[in-house]
Formats: C-alpha cells, structure tokens, sequence
C-alpha cells in the first residue's frame, strides 16, 4: 500500500518512455522504408525509361538500317546487363495488321502491354517472382510524323496510335536489402538512444520518486497522529525544497500540537498514551475543556446550589456513564455532627444512600471529610470500610453465606467541596465494574469538573449561610423580623389563596429588666435563649417563631383560628411560668404576657394585625401580665384615644 504510488510512478513513467520510443521506431521504419520504396521505384523507372528509350531508338535505326532482324540478339545483350534481367518487344495489333501476326521470335502481348497499347501510357510495377523483388516496365511506341524517322513513312498508322511496347525487368532485391540494412541501423540507433535516455531520466525521477514515496508514508503517519517522521532531503532542487517545507509543515504542526497539549496538561491530569492518535486526542480534550468551560458557564448562572449539584450530576452522566449512573451528594451539618443526604433532583424521593450508618451520624468516620481529598475506590476498592454494596448485589448462598457477585461489584468515587476551608458536602460516584476501566480513563476529566462545580458551590453555600445569618438571630437561632418582611408576602397569598387565617402572638417577658438589673446581662440572654426554645417545643414545626425586638418574640400559626391560638398561646404562657432556668447557680423563673390577632380577621393587612395583636399585648400588661388577650375594636379605639 505505502509503495503503490512510487511504484505507479515509476511504472507510469516506463511505460510512457517505452511506448513513446517503440512509436518512434515504427514511425522511423515506415518514413524510412516508405521513403526508400519511393526512392527506389523512381530510381527503377527511370533506369528502365532510360533503358526502353535507348532501345526504341536502338530498334528504330536497326528498322532504318535493316537490321531488324538482328534486335532478338540485341535484345538478349541487353538483358546480359547488370541489374536487367529481361527485355522484349511486342506489336500492335495496328503493326499485325500491317506486317502480320508473330514475328520471329516475338511475345504475343501479355495484359500489361495490352493495357499500354491500349492507353498509350508507360506502367512501371513491382512483382514478387520467386521471392524476388523484379521492377516491370512496359513503355509504348508512339507514331509520330514529325520526328525523325517519321513513322508514317513506314507504318499504316495515325500520328499518336501505338505501334507496340518494349517491355524490361530489372531486379530490386539490392535496393530492398540496402533499405533494410538501412532502417536496422535507425532502429538500432533510435533504440540504443531510447535505452540512455531512459536510464538517465530514471536516475533524474529516483529523487523524486523517493521524495514522493517518503512524503506519502508521512501524511499516512501524520493522519495516524505521527508527527515525527522526517523527509530525507534527496537534492538541492525544487524537489529538495519540497522536501524541506514538508519537514517544516510537520515540525510545526508537531510543536504546535505539542504545546496545546501542555496547556491542556496544565488543566487536565491527563498525559497522551504514546500510541494514541496525537492530534484526534489533541481534538478531543479541546472538546472537553470546551464542554467543561460552558458547563462552568452554566452552573455560575444557576439559582441555587441543588441546582448546580443537579446540572454536575446530569452533566458527568450523560457524559462519562452513558446515563447510568449513579451518584450521591451529602451535606455536612453546620455542627459537623452529621452528614446527610441532599436531594438534587426533585424526582427522587430519597436521596440514594451507599454511606454505613457510622459514616452519615459522624462525619470523622468519613475519609473525605477528614482528609478533604478524593477518595479513589476504582484504584483502590476496599479504601472506605464504610462504603455498602446494595443487598441485591449480594449472591445468596445455600449455607447462608452472602458474597458479592463480582461483575455486581460498585466502586466509590467520592469528591470533597470545600466550605471556609473545611468539607462542606462530598459528591459520590459509584461506578459498576463493567464501566471500571472507561470512567478510570476519564477520570483527569471528571476531577476538572469537580475542581470548576468547587469554587462555584463554595461561593453559593457561603452565600446561602451569609443569608440565612441575616434573617437570623444569633443569639436564640430564631428567625428574625428582617425574615418576617421577606416571607410575608408569600404567607398572606398562601392564606388568601388558601382561606385560611393567620394568627398572630406577641410576647413580652414580664419585669424582664429585673433580670437584667439584678443578675446581670448573662441571666437576661439565658432566660431569653430559654424561653426561645419552650416557645420552639410548643408549637409545630410549621409555625413561624421569630425573635421581634429585645425580648418581644412573635409567633406565626399558620391555618389557625382565634380558638386554637389562644389555646396555643395558653400553653406557652404556662410553659414559661413552669421554666426554671438555671444560670451560675441560681435559679429564675418569669413569667410572660401574650397579644394575639387573626389575618384577616382582624385586618386585612397584615402589618397592621401585628400591630393590633402589639395594642392586645399592651392589654395584657395592663390587665397584670402573664396572662393573654386577644384583640378586640374597643382596644383599637381606646389606643387611638391615648
Ligand atoms: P414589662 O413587664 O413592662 O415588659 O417590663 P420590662 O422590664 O420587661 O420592661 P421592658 O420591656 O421595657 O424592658 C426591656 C428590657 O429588655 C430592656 C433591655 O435592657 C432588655 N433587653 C433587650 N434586649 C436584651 C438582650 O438581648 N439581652 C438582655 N439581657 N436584655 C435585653
Ligand atoms: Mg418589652
Ligand atoms: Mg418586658
């Protein structure tokens, strides 16, 4: 296959050569023989017309002189001449009417001198006799009276009718040889010609044919990925040159290619095998950094970071498990004390879990958590004690023994994502061995994945908890009024949609500056974190508990009527003056009092039912403290009249 072509060449060439010399010899031989033919029966008839003339006029004065006679003998003489071989003479039928038929030793007319009688026009023609070339002519007698003799003296003929023909052959064997030996020595010369000429332009066409045959084995290589191969330089020509720019194309393309790929290296983890094909591997990671770098697109525009753990988690399937696969993301409790499940994906009711109980209760069980680097089970299969295989992969036996069916077998693969520097949530990969050794191949790829979604998750969990900070009370971990604002918009449609009311709690500890004043600031944060959380355990875990101002709290029942939140309200109220709070050896007690008011009920806009459940909690001070009222129009005007 590599050789084809120069053999083409070479065969091309050869053949070419080859028939434009043997069209040269044929072409030489016929001019040459058709030339000397030519030359040959002019040479001929003009010996023979030559010949007939002198015998014309020998036989005319042999008549005039009456030795006619005698013109057999003459005639055999002449046929004794060199090169003639035969002549004779023979009579019109105008001469046998005349003298009478058959002269003594006379021809009758063959059909050639018939045909010159006739037409009273010389033909000259070569016969083959015996394998001898023989050169005829036959040229007529022709009456004439002007001449001298004047043959009307003699003859009963009209001037221009013909008396007879001389008739002479003469042979052409020499000629014929002479022009043979003649066209040999052409061919001969021709071909010896043919044979140098060739033999040197063969010399001339090696260094090309050689150039060509390299140049093709490179661009064969070069379409394998093989840059490297390098064109002998065969002459300083244009032949050398191509030669040279060919070694330049490829040098360049080499180190072009190589550089890409060490700036792709400098991205990816991901060296090229020696036998790959250079430049399809060199398209295929420009491919995926290409991917990579619209995927980082994407997930710095996504809303939320279940968002973006979707989008890593559709993208690295899709793209790397052929939509089979199967992943897991857990979320460190801002504690550390837990690691839990996130649901990326609405679809799934429960997140898939593949951690040991140990692992998901304590996060220093979990060796990403601990050493926030990646844990590779594809290299290393048993490095996490806590990592379960499903039960249906598990081969029961008859002796009860369970053992992994082999080509069941999961792998994990599991990634840490930094929050402030420590692990914040782990992504877990759990490859099944048939797809072992193709996600090992892609896994350069999947790490960069992983290290573009870390910074992006980061910034958006940072975010998320610099939020959550805001609408939060640091001291109580209750939700705060800046909360309230943002949410109550989506409350009231909820109600309004939903016609149902909202009740609204205010409350303020009672003689709570005592606290202060008494014990110190230290005893009024405990009481106030401490009726936090009663507040907290006594209502459900929809309700809304919100620290309002100092030590105002505000709780939101949401589809509540009056009587169910006055029955709420009762139990805090009882809860709090059963709380015994110690603090640094004393122990306090306090009791608190309760405003309550109904959206819609009592106001169509919610700020202002706040503010009237504020004028009930005024009442119940006023009304001794630790108890509960709720509001009423007459509190509404009595306020306004104040
Ligand atoms: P009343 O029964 O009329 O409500 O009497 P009170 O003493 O509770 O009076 P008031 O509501 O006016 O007192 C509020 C006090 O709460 C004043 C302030 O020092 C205290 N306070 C507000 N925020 C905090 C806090 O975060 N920690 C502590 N220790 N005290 C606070
Ligand atoms: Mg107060
Ligand atoms: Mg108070």
């Amino acid at each position: 296959m590599v050789f084809r072509s120069t053999r083409t060449l070479n065969f091309k060439v050869s053949l070419f050569f080859v028939a434009v010399f043997a069209g040269l010899i044929v072409v030489l031989t016929t001019i040459t023989l058709f030339a000397f033919r030519q030359f040959s029966i002019n040479t001929a008839t003009e010996h023979l017309r030559t010949a007939t003339e002198i015998t014309r006029v020998h036989l005319t004065e042999s008549m005039m002189n009456g030795v006619i006679d005698n013109r057999q003998t003459f005639l055999l003489r002449l046929a004794g001449i060199q090169n003639l071989k035969s002549a004779r003479v023979v009579r019109s039928p105008i001469l046998e009417e005349q003298f009478g038929k058959n002269h003594k030793g006379e021809h009758f007319p063959d059909e050639i001198e018939k045909e010159v009688i006739k037409t009273g026009k010389s033909l000259f023609k070569i016969i083959e006799s015996n394998g001898e070339a023989i050169f005829r002519g036959t040229v007529p007698y022709v009456a004439n009276s002007d001449g001298n003799p004047n043959c009307m003296q003699c003859h009963n003929a009209k001037p221009g009718d013909v008396l007879g023909t001389v008739t002479m052959t003469m042979s052409i064997a020499g000629l014929r040889r002479d022009s043979i030996a003649t066209v040999a020595g052409i061919s001969g010369v021709v071909l010896i010609a043919s044979v140098v000429l060739f033999i040197l332009l063969t010399y001339l066409l090696k260094p090309i044919s050689n150039t060509a045959n390299d140049i093709e084995r490179a661009v064969q290589d070069a379409i394998d990925g093989n840059f490297r191969k390098e064109i002998k330089k065969q002459t300083n020509d244009e032949i050398g040159k191509i030669a040279n720019d060919m070694n330049r194309l490829l040098k360049f393309l080499c180190n072009g290619l190589d550089k890409i790929n060490n700036y792709i290296s400098q991205l990816v983890d991901n060296q090229q095998s020696k036998h790959e094909n250079q430049l399809l591997a060199t398209i295929e990671m420009v491919k995926n950094m290409t991917e990579i770098s619209k995927y980082k697109t994407a997930i710095e525009e996504d809303d939320t970071k279940e968002d973006i753990y979707h989008r890593l988690i559709e993208t690295l399937n899709a793209k790397f498990f052929r939509g089979q696969g199967e992943f897991s993301v857990y979320e460190v409790s801002s504690n550390s004390n837990e690691l839990h499940p996130v649901p990326f994906r609405e679809d799934i009711d429960e997140p898939c879990c593949w951690c040991h109980q140990k692992i998901l209760s304590n996060p220093n069980n979990c060796r990403v958590f601990h050493t926030a680097h990646m844990v590779n089970g594809l290299i290393q299969p048993d490095i996490c004690f806590g990592f379960k295989q499903n039960a249906d992969m598990v081969d029961l036996h008859d002796d009860g023994n369970t053992e992994l069916m082999d080509t069941q077998r999961r792998y994990p693969l599991c990634f840490p994502i930094l929050k402030s520097g420590m692990v914040g949530s782990i992504v877990q990969m759990v490859v099944k061995k048939a797809d072992r050794e193709h996600i090992l191949a892609v896994l350069p790829y999947i790490k960069v994945y992983m290290a573009d979604t870390a910074p992006v998750l980061e910034v958006r969990r940072l975010m998320e908890t610099l939020r959550e900070s805001s609408l939060r009370d640091a001291m109580t971990g209750l939700n705060n009024r800046r909360f309230l604002e943002e949410y109550i918009e989506t409350l009231t449609a909820c109600a309004r949609r939903k016609q149902t009311h909202i009740a609204i709690l205010m409350l303020d500890l009672d003689h709570f500056k005592m606290i202060n004043d008494t014990y110190g600031h230290d005893a009024g944060d405990a009481v106030l974190k401490a009726l936090a959380e009663v507040i907290k355990t006594t209502v459900r875990a929809s309700d809304i508990v919100i620290r309002y101002g100092g030590e105002e709290f505000m709780v939101v029942l949401q589809d509540t009527s009056s009587a169910y939140a006055l029955n709420v309200a009762e139990k805090i109220r009882a809860s709090v003056e059963s709380m015994k709070i110690s603090h640094r050896g004393i122990t306090l007690h306090r009791t608190v009092s309760i405003g309550v008011a109904d959206f819609p009920g009592d106001s169509h806009t919610f700020w202002q039912a706040v503010k009237f459940a504020d004028v009930a909690l005024y009442h119940a001070k006023e009304a001794g403290r630790n108890c509960i009222t709720h509001f009423t129009r007459e509190m509404w005007q009595d306020n306004q009249r104040y």
